[in-house]
């Protein structure tokens, strides 16, 4: 009998965090035999558009051989609608699904009947039930983040009876009851499981999808099994989950296919003039800004002390207004660029960061330490995972309070002194477990052979 072939059906959370993996993601499945229909919201295809030579980010993709078909829907609002209100969130929460609902059907009725399609959804959305029942879809969820956030937001109910959650906002308690975790302070928690965050749109949303992820039929993560064993182990004993990561440094996915928002400015004319490991690279990220208080306090930390750097800085106003004017050729501040390029590059020696878990594994993946500053969401989780666990990063300031002369001390002890040869010898095993996890018989690569067998399996 001839096998029908699987048919992934992708839209992308339209956050840059979220959609870099997932298209990495999108052509690790297509490299597997699988035809992927892979959506962007209108919003970020015009985004796109800016940095694409192309209209369609996988024509490269497609050159190589992957059978992938790019296609957008909208979400209704205005391609300029700021898309972080509380009105966005409720849409997405409540009603995006209808629209999913219509692309999906339409999908399937038009396609060809040997195709079995199935639905591989960022874990954030809130639909995936609605519309795979409707459509009889098996489901695949894929975690963005470290599986330490994943276990801690799964296991609500457990730290609500531990009368952790919704968290009081200054308690600081040790969580040592979830299976596999082994132990969390309460301060290091998602800011979303607070008491103080517990009314907000983001919260439910996280709910809604820890309630939707439990019946999800696999669950792949972008970890790597090395590094969080014990709680992967615990959460396979409930449902099958797959550490698959780094998923974006997956061997042999075409290079040339855009993933970013935004045009990168080239860093290596600059860092070529730097000597080795003497750069730290500053960014925090896509979409959170910190105040411009703190940013000032970063800035002429920056000033005071002896480091070179390089800045991403997305808003310029933010910047105190004289701070590009007193750089000098000591520092170089760009509005985005090729983050894994620049982390590459031998003159960069360390990574000031607000611990994205793209940023963490990119900074892991190219052997460079960390000084950590969390701004929300899972970042102060991952926090404690690159300072108190792994012990590859520092944490910018202690008292939680960012002053100028503690940030000049942090960074040129770091840059300099003896913390970073520490943090270097750790990171060098760290690394090493990174890279062999995609190696031909490393774990992240048989876990994803696993589950295209398993996935196959089920769809057949
Ligand atoms: N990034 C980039 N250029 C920049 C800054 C960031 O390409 O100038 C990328 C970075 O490589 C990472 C992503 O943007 O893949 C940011 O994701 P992360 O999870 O670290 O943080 P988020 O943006 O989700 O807060």
């Amino acid at each position: 009998m001839r096998q029908r072939r699987g048919h992934a059906i992708m839209v992308a959370f339209p956050f840059q965090g979220h959609i870099t993996p997932y298209m990495n993601l999108a052509m690790k499945l297509a490299s597997k035999g699988f035809l992927v229909t892979f959506v962007h919201l209108e919003f970020i295809h015009h985004k796109l558009l800016s940095s694409l030579s192309e209209p369609d980010p996988f024509t490269m993709a497609r050159k190589s051989g992957l059978d992938i078909r790019y296609t957008t829907i909208s979400d209704g609002f205005p391609i300029d609608h700021d898309r972080v209100d509380d009105k966005y969130w409720e849409f997405m929460l409540l009603n995006f699904w209808i629209r999913v609902d219509e692309f999906v059907g339409k999908l399937i009725r038009s396609s060809d009947p040997d195709l079995v399609p199935f639905l591989v959804t960022d874990t954030l959305f809130t639909w995936q039930t609605a519309v795979a029942e409707k459509h009889n879809l098996l489901k695949v969820s894929f975690w963005t983040e470290p599986a330490l956030v994943f276990s801690l937001a799964y296991h609500v109910q457990l730290l609500r009876e531990n009368g952790h959650f919704p968290c009081k906002d200054h308690v600081e308690e040790e969580i040592n009851y979830v299976d596999g975790v082994k132990s969390v302070n309460t301060k290091d928690l998602m800011p979303y499981l607070k008491e103080c965050r517990s009314r907000t749109l983001v919260h439910k949303v996280q709910m809604k999808a820890f309630d939707e992820v439990k019946k999800a039929d696999f669950i792949l993560h972008n970890t790597v099994y090395e590094l969080e064993s014990g709680i992967l182990s615990a959460l396979n004993k409930i449902q099958p989950n797959y550490a698959v990561g780094p998923i974006s440094f997956s061997r042999n996915l075409p290079a040339s296919v855009t993933r970013t928002l935004w045009s990168e400015s080239d860093c290596s004319v600059w860092l070529r003039s730097k000597p080795p490991g003497s750069v730290l690279y500053i960014s925090f990220g896509s979409s959170l800004q910190d105040s411009k208080q703190i940013v000032g306090e970063i800035a002429y930390g920056l000033l005071l002390s002896k480091v070179s750097f390089v800045w991403v800085v997305r808003e310029d106003a933010d910047l105190p207004s004289s701070f590009r004017d007193e750089i000098t050729e000591r520092g170089l501040v760009v509005p985005w660029c090729n983050q894994i390029k620049v982390l590459s590059d031998p003159a960069v020696g360390g990574f000031l960061t607000h611990c994205g878990w793209n940023s963490v594994l990119e900074s892991m993946w190219c052997g460079v330490p960390m000084i950590c500053h969390p701004l929300d969401y899972d970042q102060p989780t991952n926090r404690k995972l690159v300072v108190d666990d792994w012990k590859v990063g520092i944490n910018l300031c202690e008292g939680g309070c960012v002053e100028r002369e503690e940030v000049c001390e942090k960074m040129d002890g770091f840059m300099n002194g003896g913390v970073s040869e520490r943090l270097r010898k750790e990171m060098k095993k760290v690394r090493e477990k990174l890279h062999d996890a995609l190696e031909n018989d490393g774990s992240s690569e048989a876990n994803f052979e696993q589950f295209v067998k398993d996935l196959k399996a089920k769809l057949a």
